[in-house]
């Protein structure tokens, strides 16, 4: 029989971390927790592993990164069993989100890198340079630190560390002492795969080790709570180590009067409840005209009184899982009760599951205002508020009344409007008509706006952030002297001012 996480935990010392299933509290495995000094060895080790890696160039990297594409899909049951168990999802979830995201990033940037950092000639506008070189190009940082959250713990850890990889630097990837599994089997998948020795390496830690981690990378990135965010930064301040902060989110979805009405409750429901509310870009709240808010609210939760909803076993078992953090039940529980206190009709669920701690009913509040927790801070949760608004400036200013700017949706069959509302959105990203698609097209910059975040995965920047740029300037003809070189003279200074004015000084017709 397996034993519970608190007989665990009673017979494991300080150093150790259990992990668990949530959804049915069996303990998988007790592993031994790095200490400062491992970690310190472990940096020395990945800055030594670095230099070889970057030699090898980008077709070198890009071998090892398309065998673990393949690698990850062969040994794809393993990988699922790995996070459905550490988590709790549905394997529906895992395998849409997780893994389908793995399949497609390590191809993506095995080709991609070489493009994003190429040697850029830029060329100037500079009277003053006429004739010369001008490069710009992309050097590795060395040695970056990769921290995630425990929601995905694939595609927001180790999906960070693969375009830092294929630039050519040593990564040291910390995931979340709730969910290190998965970061493991990568790690063992990536040696199957020839990856050098400590070019990637997984800190098993809490987050005290992960404040340390920041002190000996050389940029950081960081996926999690923007409370934690923020914590990243002023640590990073102190040794001017550059961060990228993937943080929290309160993201609207807005449903105006024309919208395709079955599409869009259906994207409502499953993108609240999908992973069991537990994602960044989740849709936490909704906006609804008026003359559509109670055939929205009939369809909605229809649907969700039909959510099957329990421990995950094989596809099609169950439609929601469980809670992947336990304290997180606490939050959602509060929500829920704030918003009733305050007015909210429950139309669906409202309570503690029947299956265990690790269970909250999938949710959906009506009647809900911004006075309501549950409007106004991330739930993460399986929980959909809906609240009447008069028209789509209502719903666009509400949207934009909050202290995240992470995702948007807006559904209309109007793709002209939904444009023009999209882009008074104050978002990262906002998607027309569906939710979170975008985050598939690794070609686009993900990333949040306010207190969602600081900098971008995927894109250019995706890859461009873990390496130092360098502009280089070649001069092949040149005189012996330059005008401004020393000594000075009267005519030197009078004819360049002259030649300033004659450049730039002819106001509108310049
Ligand atoms: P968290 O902030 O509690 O922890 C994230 C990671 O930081 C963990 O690995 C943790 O061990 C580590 N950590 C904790 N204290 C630290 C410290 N002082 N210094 C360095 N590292 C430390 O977040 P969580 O609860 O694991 O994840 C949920 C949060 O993550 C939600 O707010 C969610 O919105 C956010 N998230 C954001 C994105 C995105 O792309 N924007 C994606 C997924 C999750």
């Amino acid at each position: 029989m397996a034993t519970t996480v608190q007989q665990a935990q009673q017979s494991s010392s300080a150093a150790s971390i259990v992990v668990e299933n949530p959804a049915t509290g069996a303990v998988l495995t007790t592993l031994a927790a790095h200490t400062s000094e491992q970690l310190a060895e472990m940096a020395a080790r990945g800055r030594r592993a670095q230099p070889a890696w970057q030699a090898i160039g980008f077709d070198g990297r890009a071998k090892v990164l398309r065998r673990m594409q393949k690698w990850v899909l062969d040994n794809g049951d393993r990988f699922l069993d790995t996070l459905v168990s550490e988590t709790g999802k549905t394997r529906e979830d895992a395998v849409l989100a997780e893994l389908g995201y793995a399949a497609g990033a390590f191809g993506f940037w095995a080709k991609s890198a070489r493009k994003y950092l190429a040697d850029e000639r830029v060329r100037t506008s500079s009277p003053f340079l006429l004739g010369r070189k001008l490069i710009v190009r992309y050097e590795p940082v060395g040695l970056v630190g990769v921290i995630g959250p425990w929601n995905y713990p694939f595609t927001n850890t180790v999906g960070d560390a693969i375009p830092a990889l294929a630039a050519g630097n040593a990564v040291i990837v910390k995931p979340s002492s709730v969910t290190p599994l998965t970061s493991l089997l990568i790690e063992e998948g990536l040696h199957a795969c020839g990856i050098p020795e400590h070019v990637f390496q997984v800190l098993v830690a809490r987050g005290p080790l992960g404040g340390e981690l920041v002190d000996v990378v050389d940029f950081i990135m960081f996926t999690g709570s923007t409370e934690t965010g923020k914590q990243v930064m002023e640590r990073a301040a102190r040794t001017l180590t550059p961060v990228s902060l993937e943080l929290g989110g309160k993201d609207p979805m807005i449903v105006l009067a024309d919208a395709d009405l079955e599409r869009a409750a259906n994207a409502a429901v499953f993108w609240s409840m999908q992973n069991g509310g537990q994602t960044c870009i989740s849709v936490e709240r909704v906006y609804v005209e008026e003359p559509i808010y109670d055939r929205f609210l009939a369809l909605v939760a229809e649907q969700a009184h039909a959510l099957r909803q329990g421990a995950p076993g094989g596809f099609g078992s169950v439609d929601v899982g469980s809670f992947i953090n336990l304290p997180q039940a606490e939050i959602v529980q509060a929500h829920v009760t704030d918003a009733v206190q305050r007015g909210a009709r429950v139309l669906a669920g409202g309570h503690r599951g029947q299956d265990g701690p690790a269970f909250f009913e999938p949710t959906v509040l009506a009647g809900v205002d911004h006075s309501m927790q549950c409007m106004r801070e991330e739930t993460f949760g399986p929980t959909l508020p809906i609240m009447k608004v008069a028209d789509a400036e209502e719903a666009i200013r509400l949207a934009n009344d909050s202290p995240y700017g992470l995702q948007a949706s807006v559904f209309t069959k109007d793709l002209a409007k939904g444009e023009r509302v999209a882009r008074r959105i104050q978002a990262g990203a906002v998607v027309v008509n569906d939710c979170n698609a975008n985050y598939l097209a690794l070609e686009a910059p993900m990333g949040g706006w306010k207190d969602s975040g600081i900098g971008t995965r995927h894109g250019p920047d995706g890859i461009r952030k873990y390496a130092r740029r360098q502009t280089i300037l070649l001069t092949r003809f040149a005189p012996k002297k330059d005008l401004y070189f020393f000594p000075l003279r009267a005519w030197h200074g009078k004819l360049l001012l002259g030649a300033l004015k004659l450049l730039y000084g002819r106001g509108e017709r310049g």
